[in-house]
């Protein structure tokens, strides 16, 4: 036998954290490491922050679980805290992202199917678009490697190109529920909508009745610096999904929806086992009392502006590695000159220099760090990225 164990679907590197202490991880053999990954835009706080570790334990201790047969207290407050400080008038809650994002689908479905119009089916997507791994939602995305051989796929979906808003309106037909965007694309390349575009969609689904469903999945949750990323556009959504920062580190997901596009959503129609359980909200509920204020927010902001300048500083220094810079907040992307690859200065910098990234499309390497940085922790990852694009060609 040569499989794995573990279903060997990853390329797991040789970091093997074995604990979190705020901004930094500690290996197996005790290494450190500058944690400017945040599991993948999710450790708002950094590790064991003590507000969240305390919620979850105390409420394992009181209760965990009881399922969504039962009245939750948790849920309705939790909920209520999103509905006061978004757009939304309701929320579903899920594990994960993907979910979060087919909840988003299923409403916007059933909003035209509630309407009369059981034929606007098809959701407009963008080339780039990460959406989850679920087989909905790798149908709307066009990337080959996450669709080959799981195909047949859900049908419904049509991909044009990112930031594009002639295409965007070109493909609105009679079938069409619905535009379906990242507002700055994660996975992809860390690219900002721009304002045109993102506002351009939401007057089309104005003007045709179509609903506008943002994935703020990464760029959500206080990552850009406002609580979430559309509020920089000055237009709301109809449909969001929200999950990776949200619960600090605890599987946590959440479509947000107003009255009228989740007028289809009536009982019976959807369900999670575990989504929302006392022990997910008391975590939300943990993240939510930190994060979602004017103080943190403007922090979030401060550091972002700084950790920007300064890599844009350095990167005249080291311009046959770096190309440029692009982002919003501390959601910073590094796109990285064709001769290197991101892949390749990721795990450099990991290896080499104790730093954690995460690699993005379009040759990018994606600074992610917990949003509770101070000033220490961007002049250390700066300099650990000189260090790395100084050691890159020679080190071993
Ligand atoms: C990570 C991500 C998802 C999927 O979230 P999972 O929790 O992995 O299912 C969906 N959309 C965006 C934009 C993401 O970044």
């Amino acid at each position: 036998m040569t499989i794995t164990p573990l279903m060997p679907v990853y390329p797991r590197c040789g970091v093997r954290p074995v604990r979190g202490e705020g901004c930094y991880l500690i290996g197996e053999r005790d290494e450190r490491y500058l944690d400017f990954a945040s599991g993948i835009a999710v450790n708002l706080l950094g590790h064991g922050h003590p507000a969240l570790v305390k919620a979850i334990a105390d409420q394992a201790a009181t209760l965990m679980h009881v399922s969504n047969l039962y009245g939750s207290p948790q849920g309705e407050a939790f909920a209520q805290k999103l509905v006061d400080k978004t757009f939304a008038d309701t929320v579903f809650f899920t594990n994960s992202g993907a979910e979060a994002v087919e909840c988003a689908i299923k409403t916007a479905r059933r909003y035209h199917y509630a309407n009369g119009n059981p034929e606007r089916t098809k959701i407009i997507t963008f080339a780039n678009a990460f959406h989850g791994r679920t087989l909905g939602t790798i149908s709307a995305t066009n990337q080959p490697k996450m669709r080959d051989g799981f195909e047949p796929l859900l049908p419904g979906f049509e991909v044009v190109a990112f930031n594009d808003l002639a295409a965007a309106e070109a493909a609105v037909d009679d079938a069409t529920a619905g535009f379906m965007v990242e507002p700055v694309q994660g996975e992809g390349g860390m690219t900002p909508s721009s304002q045109e575009f993102l506002q351009g969609l939401r007057r089309i689904c104005d003007e045709k009745g179509l609903l506008l469903i943002l994935d703020e999945v990464q760029c959500g949750y206080c990552r850009t610096g406002t609580f979430f990323a559309h509020e920089q556009y000055g237009i709301t959504p109809d449909i969001m999904a929200v999950a990776k920062g949200i619960g600090g580190g605890f599987p946590l997901g959440a479509c947000l929806a107003t009255e009228e596009a989740a007028k289809g959503m009536v009982i019976g129609t959807h369900g999670s086992t575990y989504g929302g359980n006392p022990l997910a909200m008391a975590a939300a509920e943990a993240v939510f009392e930190v994060a979602v204020n004017d103080t943190f927010l403007a922090n979030v902001r401060a550091m972002g502006d700084r950790l920007r300048q300064a890599i844009e500083q350095m990167i005249p220094n080291h311009d046959d590695v770096f190309d440029s810079v692009r982002g919003m907040g501390l959601m910073i992307g590094i796109k990285l000159k064709d001769a290197v690859e991101a892949r390749a200065m990721v795990a450099h910098l990991r290896d080499n220099h104790g730093l954690l990234s995460v690699a993005a499309g379009e040759n990018v390497v994606r600074i992610l760090p917990p949003l509770v940085i101070d000033e220490s922790h961007i002049a250390e990852c700066v300099e650990k990225l000189s260090a790395g694009a100084r050691t890159i060609g020679g080190a071993s």
